[in-house]
């Protein structure tokens, strides 16, 4: 019987299954893809305290080498189904039932489309989600980056030191990102801004070529050649597997009270798919030692 199954492999969970391991209690986490969750396409971080500057996958091997040496078990596979048996709970791989007295889902949550035709046909040919995975492909050429947040002016940044040009879309004049990215990214030569305009479409035979843009103060319709779209839009929590299982937020993140509690005794969440104000890197990692420390002392 395991004491705490972890389903998630990032900040969050990982930070969980360190604090599992060094509480002496059997600690298994269960991840499809690998350690590192969303942190891993992130090409720097700066705002985790010791770290002055380290590349997001740097920083996952650093806690996965963590957790393995403190015990923690893991196992590489998709949790398909979780369902609650008297006091324990069943998790169902393809291949396997395990049993678990406590779970922390640590499910992470992943990128919002837009919602265009043209972007779903265009993915992999020039639309992108993932500026360090696909921002190589677009050595010297234009790009757009679409989105007001971290993501967008990290993404911005990240592809102004490879590409000829950048050109950041977003549908308000105020952004959201954090004011000293802003001020970094704003001052680039290589990269301009373009506020009130939303994309109408993203055209392209083969693969992208131009990006049609709508002002939304004067509905002028703007077309920019570009090569590459990159869709920073946001992000939408990965809590389907649960969804019939513990109670989310209209937004489909995950109830939890400041415990970490779910609706369901002995499910917790953590990190990035709880309804929480604030996902971060540090934000997930705390949420991980408050789960943990509630299994301790209250289950
Ligand atoms: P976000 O903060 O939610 O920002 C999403 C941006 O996309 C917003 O500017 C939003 O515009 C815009 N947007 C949303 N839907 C849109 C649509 N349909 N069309 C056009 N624009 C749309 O998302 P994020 O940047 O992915 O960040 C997610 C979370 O991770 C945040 O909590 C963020 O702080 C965190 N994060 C932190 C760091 C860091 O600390 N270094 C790095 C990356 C991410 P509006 O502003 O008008 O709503």
């Amino acid at each position: 019987m395991i004491d705490i199954a972890i389903i998630g492999a990032g900040p969050g969970g990982l930070t969980a299954s360190i604090y599992g391991a060094r509480s002496g209690l059997k600690t298994v986490v269960f991840e499809k893809n690998f350690s590192g969750g969303q942190m891993v396409v992130t090409s720097g971080i700066e705002n985790f305290p010791g770290f002055i500057d380290i590349s997001g996958s740097d920083l996952a091997i650093k806690m996965d080498e963590q957790a393995r040496k403190l015990g923690v078990e893991f196992v590489n596979s998709e949790i398909k189904k979780i369902t609650k048996e008297n006091d324990k709970f069943l998790l169902e791989t393809s291949k396997d039932i395990y049993e678990a007295k406590n779970i922390i889902l640590a499910l992470g949550a992943s990128p919002r489309k837009l919602g265009l035709e043209n972007e779903k046909r265009l993915t992999g040919s020039g639309v992108s989600y993932c500026a360090t995975c696909d921002g190589a492909f677009y050595k010297g050429a234009t790009v757009a980056v679409i989105g007001g947040g971290n993501t967008a002016l990290e993404d911005a940044e990240y592809l102004s030191r490879i590409c000829k040009k950048v050109y950041i879309i977003h549908r308000r004049a105020e952004f959201r990102a954090d004011k000293v990215l802003q001020d970094r990214v704003f001052k680039l030569e290589n990269v301009e801004v373009v506020t009130n305009s939303v994309t109408e479409d993203i055209c392209g035979k083969f693969e992208v070529e131009k990006l049609k843009l709508k002002n939304v103060e004067t509905n002028d319709i703007k077309e920019l050649d570009v090569s590459g779209v990159f869709v920073a839009v946001g992000i939408l929590p990965n809590s389907s597997l649960v969804k019939d299982l513990v109670d989310l937020d209209n937004a489909g993140y995950i109830k939890t009270d400041a415990a970490m509690c779910t609706s369901i005794k002995g499910i917790y969440a953590i990190g990035d798919v709880r309804n929480t104000n604030l996902r971060q890197v540090i934000t997930a990692c705390a949420d991980g030692a408050i789960a943990v420390h509630t299994i301790t002392t209250n289950g």
